[in-house]
C-alpha cells in the first residue's frame, strides 16, 4: 500500500505524478467525540480494484461518500484524477459526480416509479443526453434485455442490482464506487454481480468497493481495513492460495463422483458457500465453470483436479500398503503431502505401487501418463 509522505501539490498541475486517487490526512468528525474517519492517507492507482473492509461503524460508507462528493471531510484533502474535490464549487461537484463517478449501493436507490430503462436513461440525462438505444444495450449487457420495461418492484434483488450496475456504467465513469454491492443478494446473483465487477476491472475502471464480507473482499486486487476510522493495510495477506484452490477442485471432483453428474447444483458442493469469491476467481481463470447457478470443472480445472485427486489417492495407497497406516488416518496424512508431490515423484510412486486402480477406500485413482493403457 502506498501512503503519501509529502504534502500534495495544491492544484492540478502535478497531475502526471499523482495516483488516480490521493487522500491525505482525511478526517471526518461529527461531534466532539464522534469521528467517522481519523486522519489517514491512501493512494489508489488508476485501474486498481480496492476493497475497503472493516466492521460496522468503522467509517467505510463515510469514506465512499466523500470520494463520491456526497459528503465533505472536516480536514484533509482528496484529489481524484488531479481534481482537488475540496476546491470544487457546487456546480463542479455535480459535474464531477455525473461525469466521473458511477455509484452502486447495497440499497439500489432506483427510482420506484421509473422502469429499468428509464432509470438508466435518467443517469444519461444528468450526464448529457438520454439515448434509449444505448441504455437498452447497457441493460442487455447485464442480462436484463427482457426486463427493460419492468419497474424496480417487479424485479428481484439481483436484477435490481444489475440495473444499478448498468446505470453506474452508462456514462463510462472512470471511478466506480460500490457500497456493499452484494449485501442484499443471494449466492447466484452475487456471482453474477461479482462477474460484472470483474469485467469492469478488466476494462480498466478504478473500483473502490466497501464490503464487510471477507469472501467478497478477496475478489479485489488490494484490501485495506478501517478500524474506528483508521486504516490498516491487509495487502500482506495473499490474495490467492493455491492449496485452497486445489482443495476446492477436489471438492468439485468428489461431488461429480458422488452424483455421477458433471454439472452440479451449487448446494451439491458444500464448500461453495464459504468460498464463493474463490470460486469466482477460479471461474475467471477457467478452472471452474459457474453458470446459471451450476458449477462444473472447466478446461484448465479438470486436468488439475484429476492430478490432485491422483496424488491424494496414490498417497493414501502408499500409507496403507507400505506403512500399514489405519484407514481413518489416511485422509489427513494424504492431505498433508498431496500438495508437495511433484509430477515426477507422483509417477515414480505410481510405478512403485504397480499402478493401483483404486485407493484403500475403493475410489478410482485417475490414470497417469505412466499407467499401462
Ligand atoms: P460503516 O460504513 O463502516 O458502517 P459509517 O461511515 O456509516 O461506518 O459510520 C462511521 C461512524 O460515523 C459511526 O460511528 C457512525 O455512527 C458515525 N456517523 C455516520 N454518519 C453520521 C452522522 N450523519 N451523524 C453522526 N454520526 C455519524
Amino acid at each position: 500500500m502506498q501512503f503519501i509522505g509529502a504534502p500534495l501539490q495544491d492544484c492540478g498541475e502535478e497531475k502526471a505524478d499523482l495516483a488516480f486517487i490521493e487522500i491525505e490526512g482525511l478526517t471526518k468528525k461529527y461531534s466532539e467525540d464522534v469521528y467517522a474517519l481519523r486522519s489517514f492517507s491512501l493512494a489508489v492507482e488508476k485501474g486498481e480494484w480496492l476493497a475497503v473492509m472493516g466492521p460496522s461503524g468503522s467509517g467505510k460508507s463515510t469514506l465512499l461518500n466523500i470520494l463520491g462528493c456526497l459528503d465533505s471531510p472536516t480536514e484533509g484533502r482528496v484529489v481524484v484524477e488531479g481534481e482537488n474535490l475540496g476546491r470544487l464549487g457546487r456546480a463542479d461537484l455535480a459535474r464531477f459526480r455525473a461525469e466521473k463517478v458511477g455509484f452502486i449501493f447495497q440499497q439500489f436507490h432506483l427510482v420506484p416509479y421509473l422502469t429499468a430503462l428509464e432509470n438508466v436513461m435518467l443517469a444519461q440525462y444528468f450526464h448529457s443526453l438520454a439515448d434509449e438505444q444505448e441504455a437498452a444495450e447497457a441493460l442487455r449487457h447485464v442480462g436484463l434485455g427482457e426486463r427493460l420495461q419492468h419497474l424496480p418492484s417487479q424485479l428481484s434483488g439481483g436484477e435490481q442490482q444489475r440495473v444499478c450496475v448498468a446505470r453506474a456504467l452508462i456514462n463510462q465513469p472512470n471511478l466506480v464506487l460500490a457500497d456493499e454491492p452484494t449485501g442484499n443478494l443471494d449466492e447466484v446473483n452475487e456471482a453474477i454481480v461479482m462477474g460484472l465487477f470483474t469485467e469492469l476491472h478488466r476494462a480498466g475502471h478504478t473500483i473502490v468497493m466497501v464490503t464487510h464480507d471477507p469472501e467478497i473482499g478477496r475478489m479485489a486486487e488490494r484490501r485495506v481495513e478501517l478500524h474506528h476510522g483508521r486504516l490498516a493495510d491487509l495487502s500482506a495477506f495473499p490474495a490467492r492460495e493455491e492449496e485452497l484452490v486445489d482443495d476446492l477442485l477436489k471438492a468439485v471432483w468428489h461431488a461429480q463422483e458422488d452424483t455421477g453428474k458433471p454439472v452440479l447444483a451449487l448446494d451439491a458442493v458444500p464448500e461453495f458457500r464459504a468460498n464463493r469469491a474463490t470460486f469466482l476467481l477460479m471461474a475467471r481463470d477457467e478452472l471452474v465453470c459457474l453458470e446459471d447457478g451450476t458449477l462444473a470443472l472447466a478446461t484448465r480445472g479438470e486436468p488439475r483436479a484429476r492430478e490432485i485427486i491422483r496424488r491424494h489417492r496414490l498417497a493414501e495407497r502408499l500409507f496403507f500398503d507400505t506403512f500399514g497406516l489405519e484407514a481413518d488416518l489416511l485422509e489427513a496424512n494424504a492431505c498433508r503431502i498431496e500438495h508437495t508431490l511433484s509430477a515426477e515423484v507422483t509417477e515414480k510412486l505410481c510405478r512403485f505401487l504397480k499402478h493401483p486402480q483404486t485407493c484403500p477406500h475403493g475410489s478410482p485413482i485417475p490414470r497417469g501418463v505412466c499407467c499401462p493403457r
